[in-house]
């Protein structure tokens, strides 16, 4: 397919009074057109500073050091934020966690959905109107005529991520990225959301980049999986080599973490111990050692390099190479 999206050895890091906070160190993925790729990693292991990054929208002092981002085959890293601004309105469009925080409470729905049809595409009010309400269609709106006229407080928070849904989607993007975008939705509206997302990657063609904690809301919707933790890619691959042949530890971690519905609350989790490295002062090795029930000495000393394990799947990990000294260290965490 067509390459939408190629980002390339990406570096970004927040300039605090601390010192330099590296938050993404080293990001290489890509995305064709149509396709779904899963971003996933605990919260602070880069996945939202990358989507970020990608849209432009790091606020001070975040700031891309070096890489390319490659968008329809450019690279929009040196464009001003006069030419992401268009870009953003008319090619790249991001949904978030919390859609009552970039829906406009004083704007109807339907005048959020138009308002990008008439900027960006020059159609008439009543041309946009009458788009917006087939949007709304689209997106599972119950009677969207008479919802097209309701204010973002008159809908439920399902509705609402619908809605933003079909905002995003208003300006026929060519990528769409969402950042946790049922995280605060129960399960079954979780679950509606989820599909609908899968329904109109096929509908409009529209890449998507799903960002993510739970492994599990990729495993439907995605095709390629990035396993993110420390600011760098641990594993990435299809969505079959990463839930049948994950070659990563954390990884694997993750899918223990999953939740299971059909087993009972106690038995649903098994977290991760720990927690994610200081990326003011990165480790110098792999950054997952202290909490790697497989860490060897030579882990918290040497960075691991990317091992193929197939085309398109790879992962860095020392147990991946046949030649690294294999001396076990205890850290505690149970296999
Ligand atoms: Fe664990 Fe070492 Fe692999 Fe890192 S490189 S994931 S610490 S075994
Ligand atoms: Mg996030």
């Amino acid at each position: 397919g067509e390459r939408i999206l190629d980002v390339q050895n990406l570096y970004t890091s927040f300039y605090t009074h601390l010192g330099e906070v590296q938050a993404i160190r080293g990001v290489s993925f890509h995305l064709d057109k149509g396709e779904a790729l899963g971003i996933v990693g605990e919260s602070g292991s880069g996945k939202s500073v990358t989507s970020m990054s990608v849209m432009k929208l790091l606020q001070h002092p975040g700031k891309i050091k070096s890489g390319k981002i490659m968008f329809k085959g450019e690279d929009i890293v040196p464009k001003s934020s006069k030419e992401m601004m268009s870009i953003r309105g008319d090619q790249i469009a991001m949904i978030f966690q919390d859609p009552m925080t970039s829906l406009n409470p004083v704007y109807t729905v339907g005048n959020q959905i138009m308002e990008a049809m008439i900027k960006h595409q020059g159609l008439s009010k009543s041309e946009a109107r009458k788009k917006a309400v087939e949007m709304l269609k689209l997106v599972g709106i119950p009677s969207p005529e008479d919802r097209v006229d309701n204010y973002p407080h008159e809908f439920s928070g399902g509705m609402r991520q619908r809605a933003m849904i079909a905002i995003a989607l208003s300006c026929q993007p060519d990528l769409l990225i969402a950042d946790e975008p049922t995280t605060a939705l129960d399960v079954t509206i979780q679950a509606q959301i989820l599909e609908l997302l899968k329904e109109l990657k096929d509908k409009v063609n529209t890449a998507i980049i799903l960002i993510t904690h739970d492994l599990g809301v990729v495993a439907d919707v995605c095709s390629r999986i990035v396993v993110m933790y420390g600011g760098l890619i641990m594993e990435q691959g299809s969505a079959e080599d990463i839930f049948y042949e994950p070659k990563h530890p954390y990884t694997m971690g993750l899918i223990k973490s999953i939740p299971r519905l059909d087993l009972n609350e106690r038995q649903r989790l098994v977290p991760i111990p720990g927690t994610p490295p200081d990326l003011l002062n990165p480790p110098v090795g792999c950054p997952f050692a202290s909490r790697c029930p497989y860490a060897m000495q030579i882990c918290a000393n040497e960075a691991p390099k990317y091992y193929d394990i197939n085309p398109g799947h790879h992962a860095a990990c020392w147990l991946l190479d046949p030649e690294a000294p294999k001396v076990e260290v205890d850290t505690g965490v149970k296999r």
